[in-house]
């Protein structure tokens, strides 16, 4: 699922304009949650689908992808600790891409609706969906990269277009904004196979301020990605034309629109700064484990119990048993206590998640 847009306009003064109009259409959310029934269903009708189509496409969206998330959830909120069930089926709907429904795509209407040259009309074709969508990401981990690769099948514009004056040409030190969400890889082979062999433009983008957000588990068919939010600026910094024409270009600023209403809520380490955090789940209970068994007892025990609520420690240290129940309780998965907890990869130290702030209450 690599979109078919890279940009279809730019003009560099018109970010100010573009937040301006962000700001005036989400300024009454923060109160009025829209579901994902009625942001979807709202998506497909100003897409021309009418009431009764669009409830069609909803359901099978919603049944196809929450069959996913359920089977997925585990393994996602060990590394999104903060994403929540709807959350996740509302990035898995992103990726939702079937034949039958195919105009009607939620990634497709989003971004086509986010180039479109009309932005404020574009924004609030897609209002309510991007709202779900944007919140439920910002509860993800962040996923930092040096370099990142999409394709297309298209070739880029290195010139001026005549028809489409605003248009600023893939040329060397040209600047341009991505409007729309970018969908990335970042391994090169899986972004050119995309182009199944032809002609098209790789692009290569670069940056000490380039991340995304790693949504290959949420994703319906499950293809590796990492997806980039809206408003990334960047400078063109080489262009090699050819068979597959060749940008790179560089990350220069990343506006994050509607921070101010939709939290951006990365959790980090309060000891070592790393965002490489995780819930215990499944493999990592085996990680602990295992740990333990190397740990000093009284260290250990401390360790455990700090956090733990339900067994009595007694005895069960000393002979060996703690350990097995821990294993076969999965400690720190199912046993209550844990479940506001997370680790730092890095560090090994232990966080409750409401230590976080700003911490997401908004639910729906
Ligand atoms: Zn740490």
């Amino acid at each position: 699922m690599m979109m078919k847009y890279f940009c279809l306009e730019n003009e560099e003064n018109n970010i100010e304009e573009s937040l301006n109009n962000y700001k005036d259409i989400f300024k009454n959310y923060s109160k009025n949650f829209p579901t994902l029934e009625e942001a979807l269903v709202e998506l497909f009708m100003n897409a021309g689908a009418t009431p009764n189509e669009a409830n069609n496409i909803y359901k099978n969206l919603n049944d196809h992808c929450k069959s996913h998330i359920t089977k997925n959830f585990d393994a996602i909120k060990q590394n999104h600790p903060m994403i929540s069930e709807n959350d996740a089926l509302v990035i898995c709907s992103y990726t939702y891409d079937i034949e039958m429904y195919k105009n009607y795509a939620p990634f497709r209407l989003l971004n086509i609706n986010l180039v479109n040259d009309n932005r404020k009309k574009g924004i609030q074709n897609i209002e309510k969906y991007l709202f779900l969508l944007l919140t439920a990401l910002r509860k993800m981990q962040k996923v930092k990269k040096n370099k990142l690769f999409r394709c297309l099948k298209t070739k880029v514009e290195t010139e001026k277009v005549p028809e489409k004056p605003k248009f600023v040409p893939y040329k060397k030190g040209n600047k341009k904004t991505f409007w729309n969400f970018i969908s990335t890889s970042y391994d090169e082979k899986t972004a050119n196979s995309f182009l199944d062999g032809g002609e098209g433009t790789q692009l290569t983008i670069i940056g000490d301020n380039l991340w995304g957000y790693d949504i290959t588990l949420f994703n319906y068919f499950k293809e590796s990605e990492i997806l980039l939010e809206p408003e990334n600026k960047y400078i063109i910094e080489n262009v090699q034309k050819g068979y597959v024409t060749k940008v790179i270009c560089k990350i220069i600023d990343n506006i994050q629109p509607l921070s101010d209403i939709i939290p951006i809520s990365e959790i980090k380490c309060k000891k070592c700064g790393s965002n490489n955090i995780k819930s215990l789940y499944k493999e990592e209970r085996e990680y602990f484990c295992e740990k333990a068994g190397k740990w000093d007892k009284n260290e250990a025990r401390n360790k455990f119990l700090a956090s733990r609520t339900v067994y009595s420690d007694k005895d069960l240290f000393d002979n060996g048993l703690y350990i097995t129940i821990l294993w076969k309780t999965g400690w720190g998965w199912n046993i209550e206590g844990w479940n506001g907890k997370v680790f730092c990869k890095d560090c090994d130290c232990f966080w409750e998640l409401s230590e976080f702030e700003p911490y997401p209450t908004g639910e729906y």
